[in-house]
């Protein structure tokens, strides 16, 4: 009995078939929309009366969005329930930690820890797990080709959350969790956390500062909150000596100072570094309207930050870019600020 390869079955037209639906592929991918992750428990986290980071940030942003043509072409999708973020959460937090949060929120304390910056509420466990899944299902959406890039509006934020302890209005430190499980669940070798909020990501730093697979790259008004360790003479230790690149910015430098750090710092060391995937810390608190931040950057430049980055990956041959808020405390902030990062991802 003869066998037949697959191969002799295919024509030559079906072979020349198959190139114009790998060129098709590749169209529909450039056309996949942008996914907005999203879950109303995020406005679950509580925070108490008159704090800066609450609900009533994500509530003008939605409502907000509702009233932009651009909402319409969002892939709209909530932290997928078939992945769970505790394992991914433990691997860069103490169990120590991770219990006594759980037991806090539970037993309705009002504070995580000892420091005033980290008020929770019962529902604050919920909202903070959902966050980092809301993380994940981002970088999954991007990675399977569904969307092609991603936006995921989490409370609470995450850059300041340490190992072993809550910071600075951060519980978990969802970017880095991210950028973690992109490397091991989809094998990405080279991954880039570009942190653009007013602060510096100290919680984030500290968790890849010895990895030489995950370059943080920050800019922040400095000095400021939360104090040295964004010094521009940090640059990562041991194997990831010289995989953190902090680039301190002077109180009210403007537009005009971070697009300099884009085009000349981050240009440079995302050559070098060709990361397969880019996660955005995107706070919009370095905005001019912003109550706590000092830089004065115009909701414009949040567009013009988002364009250099999607024409570096294009260099790189990819549009992976997966963005996770962090702070932004002004309405125009995070109206302005969000809608022009949007419309720069969407284009
Ligand atoms: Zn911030």
């Amino acid at each position: 009995m003869a066998i037949v390869t697959p191969l002799r079955l295919f024509p030559l037209a079906a072979l020349a078939a198959m190139g114009t639906i790998a060129a098709a592929m590749d169209a529909r991918e450039n056309a996949a929309p942008t996914a907005f992750v999203y879950d109303p428990v995020f406005l679950e986290h509580g925070t108490g009366p008159g704090f800066p980071e609450s609900p009533e940030r994500l509530r003008w942003l939605t409502a907000h969005l509702e009233t932009l043509p651009l909402s319409e072409r969002l892939l709209r999708m909530a932290p997928d329930e078939g992945v769970n973020p505790l394992p991914w959460i433990a691997a860069l937090h103490d169990p120590d930690y991770i219990e006594a949060l759980r037991a806090a929120c539970r037993n309705g304390e009002r504070l995580m820890g000892d420091s005033p910056d980290s008020p929770i509420s019962p529902r604050s466990w919920d909202a903070a797990v959902r966050a980092v899944g809301a993380a994940l299902t981002a970088v999954d959406a991007v990675m399977d080709r569904r969307a092609r890039n991603a936006f995921a509006a989490v409370r609470p934020p995450g850059h300041h959350a340490m190992p072993d302890s809550a910071k600075g209005f951060c519980l978990f430190g969802n970017a880095a969790i991210a950028a973690r499980y992109a490397r091991v669940k989809h094998g990405i070798e080279r991954v880039m956390i570009i942190d653009w909020d007013v602060h510096h990501g100290d919680g984030t730093q500290v968790m890849t500062y010895e990895d030489p697979t995950i370059f943080y790259f920050s800019t922040h008004q400095y000095p400021f909150y939360p104090g040295p360790s964004g010094a521009a003479k940090n640059t990562g230790t041991g194997q990831g000596e010289g995989f953190t690149l902090n680039v301190p910015l002077a109180e009210g430098s403007g537009d005009k100072a971070v697009l300099a750090a884009f085009r000349t710092e981050l240009t440079d060391a995302f050559r070098k570094f060709r990361p397969g995937l880019v996660i955005i810390s995107a706070g919009f608190d370095a905005h001019e309207a912003d109550p706590l931040g000092g830089l004065g950057w115009t909701s414009g430049v949040y567009g013009e930050l988002t364009r250099i980055v999607r024409e570096l990956c294009r260099e790189q041959g990819h549009e992976h870019i997966v963005s996770v808020l962090e702070g932004g405390y002004s309405k125009r902030g995070m109206t302005e600020g969000v809608a022009a990062h949007l419309e720069a991802l969407m284009k």
